[in-house]
């Protein structure tokens, strides 16, 4: 009679680890399932309500949890928030050329198709100014004020050129 002791003793070893087995699995899942709902959502009572789902119901309510579950994570949302950004951005950055309304880019001087100017350069600080600000937005020099005494200058320069004789007549 000492064989079906022994028997007796496998069995019992096995399902202790089948037990063991079952409540790693068990632990396992529930942990798995509070992470992966942490991923996707930021609701607390989501949470709760998936790690309770699965811990009560384990299998069947982690397949419950798996095709109820938000579709994409938290990191996957933010990834295409932000290439949406960038995509806004680049259209954004991509303004029209005023007299031919073809596309070009925001820090060209002048457009390649038909020769329009779009940009000045800042006599102060050298960077790209549209030719509608009133002053630089990066030095603060005051752009009308800037151009005006110059397209005076051009006035006056001509003004005596023109009348070669008056200007030659004071020294003679
Ligand atoms: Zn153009
Ligand atoms: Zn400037």
């Amino acid at each position: 009679m000492t064989v079906p002791e022994s028997i007796n003793r496998i069995i019992q070893i096995l399902l202790y680890m089948l037990g063991a087995y079952m409540a790693a699995l068990y632990v396992g899942l529930v942990v798995w399932t509070a992470r992966d709902i942490a991923s996707r959502s930021r609701d607390w009572l989501a949470r709760i309500l998936a790690v309770l789902l699965v811990a009560v119901f384990n299998i069947p309510g982690l397949l419950l949890y798996i095709v109820l579950r938000p579709r994409e994570t938290l990191a996957a949302v933010y990834g295409r928030a932000l290439e949406e950004e960038a995509l806004l951005r680049d259209i954004e950055e991509q303004t029209a050329c005023p007299s031919c309304h073809r596309r070009v880019a925001q820090d060209f001087m002048v457009c390649p198709y038909c020769r329009t100017s779009l940009k000045s350069r800042c006599p102060s600080c050298e960077r790209l100014l549209s030719p509608g600000w009133e002053v630089c937005p990066y030095c603060g020099r005051d752009q009308a004020r800037a151009t005006r005494p110059a397209k005076a200058r051009v006035a006056t320069a001509t003004a005596q050129t023109s009348p070669p004789d008056e200007a030659t007549t004071p020294t003679a």
